[in-house]
């Protein structure tokens, strides 16, 4: 047990346990290691190797019977392990995210348990793999079991695995944020930590409207966003969010904020197109803005790609234009790059793709290479200031999250963004983009397929009933999902929004993967069309 413990510290996964049998040994105790072990330690057990009694010098070899197998290698590939008893609790006792549990239910195999994972690879209970084609949900970075990564959470659980960030400080979180405000547009010096997405969101918020206030501006305290935004699910994130489908039935409990028409060049908003239209959508956003600033306190983003939205991809120029008008109607610039940080689209940040410098960025998802939940919401210096005072002047920001800036989350963090670092990290994650294009241009062309947006490595393929109208299908089709559990058939994971279907690998994916996991794509949009 301590070897494997040692080997699975240093990121080394044991496949397999064989055993010797040894002379005189207590029979019972013998008999019954190999599966003790296995219960404890969760390993196949591949082989018992028989005693044998050898002389070399003799070239006397008795014992082995030479005709029989003695190692079973097939358990390598399932492993003996019996899953039902968590397949049976997840259908008695889970209620899934976003997932109707009724259908959810009925669909086979179901609940396909993920068991194990390596590289873009995941593993279920029956031994099947699947490429993770969106990187269990727009996270996973480096793919799985990374050794370095695995061991930079191990070697943080050497040391401690939580303490509070209420009054005190830990290690890996005080150098992860000096990290973070290295890496991030120049004016970001602050770093306030959560733990998801939507909880960057929040903080966002509520300190956009408290910086207002408290710097003489109070009027300044409502918020700008854009038509079909996803900033999450906490009712301050769907507030500022712009998906009916999801959020409508929570209106009572919102505060109100204004959407404005965002760029979704396939179904213009006013029925333009690019270039020509000098992105005049964002022209209502202007006049908004320059009529109604002293009551604005900020507008909230997701740079160059909408992404819950279905990867809608804003023309070059976009952002910069928003930063602009934020810029000359003093409203807080609040960049969400949740999904776009960390490289995804090619850049480490989508900011840096036009140089956009927002007063607020929110960082999840990919911050940690996809292995523990962690969130950033990082501030401008002058924001930061606005908060500092006598305690008695109530200036605090009073907000925290119990595992705010957690140990092991931000060791890893550090970890990853380290490797993200490293020498063509980027260029290979551009050459990977530059594959996807090309595999896209024949996919484009499939009948059904209506739009392909690509930025970096996430692309959307909008699936539509009419290539020549862009009419949609009559959503109770569901064809994105029928889709994607087609393409699960063929061994890739992948998730629809709607009837866009979205490819999301890990940035390191080999350019096999790649082009098995659009090729699987195809085959599925092709045979659920037919
Ligand atoms: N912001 C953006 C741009 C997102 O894409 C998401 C999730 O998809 C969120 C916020 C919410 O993140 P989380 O699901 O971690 O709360």
């Amino acid at each position: 047990l301590l070897s494997i413990e040692a080997c699975r510290t240093r990121g080394v996964e044991v496949a397999g346990l064989i055993f010797n049998r040894y002379p005189n040994a207590p029979d019972d105790a013998e008999a019954s290691n190999p599966e003790q072990l296995r219960r404890l330690s969760g390993v196949p057990v591949i082989g018992l190797l028989p005693e044998l009694d050898v002389d070399v010098a003799a070239g006397r070899w008795d014992g082995l019977d030479r005709g029989k197998d003695i190692l079973d290698l097939g358990a390598l590939e399932t492993g003996p392990l019996d899953f039902s008893a968590a397949i049976e609790a997840d259908r008695d006792c889970v209620w899934h995210p976003f997932s109707q549990m009724r259908e959810y239910l009925g669909e086979q195999p179901n609940p396909l348990m993920i068991v194990g994972g390596r590289g873009s690879r995941l593993r279920d209970s029956e031994g099947r793999k699947y490429i993770d084609g969106v990187s269990s949900l727009w996270v996973n970075i480096h793919g799985h079991r990374n050794r370095r990564l695995d061991g930079a959470i191990t070697k943080q659980l050497g040391k401690v695995a939580h303490s509070t960030l209420l009054g005190l400080a830990n290690e890996p979180s005080s150098l992860l944020a000096r990290r973070l405000v290295e890496i991030t547009p120049p004016d970001l010096s602050r770093v306030f930590y959560s733990d998801s997405g939507s909880t960057a969101v929040e903080i966002a918020l509520k300190v956009a409207f408290q910086f207002q206030k408290q710097t003489g501006r109070s009027l300044k305290k409502e918020f700008v966003s854009f038509a079909n935004a996803y900033h999450g699910d906490t009712i301050g994130a769907v507030s500022v969010g712009g998906q009916d489908l999801f959020h409508s039935i929570f209106k009572p409990l919102l505060f109100e904020t204004h959407s404005m028409p965002a760029a979704y060049c396939f179904r213009c908003p006013i029925e333009s197109e690019y270039p020509g239209c000098e992105l005049a959508c964002l022209d209502e956003l202007e006049a908004f803005v320059g009529a109604n600033h002293e009551r604005l306190a900020g507008l909230i983003f997701e740079p160059k790609v909408q992404g819950a939205a279905g990867i809608i991809v804003q023309p070059p120029g976009y952002m910069t234009r928003v930063g602009e008008i934020c810029r000359r109607h003093d409203l807080l610039l609040i960049a969400d790059e949740v999904a776009t940080g960390f490289g995804r689209t090619g850049e480490l940040f989508a900011c840096g793709l036009e140089g956009l410098n927002p007063d607020i960025m929110t960082l999840a998802k990919g911050i940690t290479g996809g292995y523990m939940p962690l969130a950033a919401t990082l501030f401008r210096e002058e924001i930061y200031e606005a908060f500092l005072g006598a305690y008695e002047e109530y200036k605090t920001f009073f907000h925290g999250h119990t595992y705010t800036g957690n140990p092991l989350a931000c060791a890893v963090a550090l970890e990853n963004i380290d490797l993200i670092g490293e020498d063509l990290f980027l260029d290979g994650v551009r050459d990977n983009a530059r594959r996807l294009t090309a595999m896209l241009g024949p996919l484009a062309k499939l009948s059904g397929v209506g739009d392909v947006r690509q930025c970096g490595l996430m692309a959307g393929i909008e699936l539509v009933a009419d290539t020549a109208t862009a009419r949609p299908f009559p959503p109770g089709r569901r064809v994105g999902r029928a889709v994607t559990l087609k393409a699960r058939e063929k061994g890739v994971i992948i998730r629809p929004l709607g009837d866009t279907v979205v490819l999301m690998p890990p940035l390191n994916i080999s350019g096999n993967d790649l082009d098995e996991l659009v090729g699987a794509t195809a085959e599925a949009i092709s045979e659920t069309l037919e």
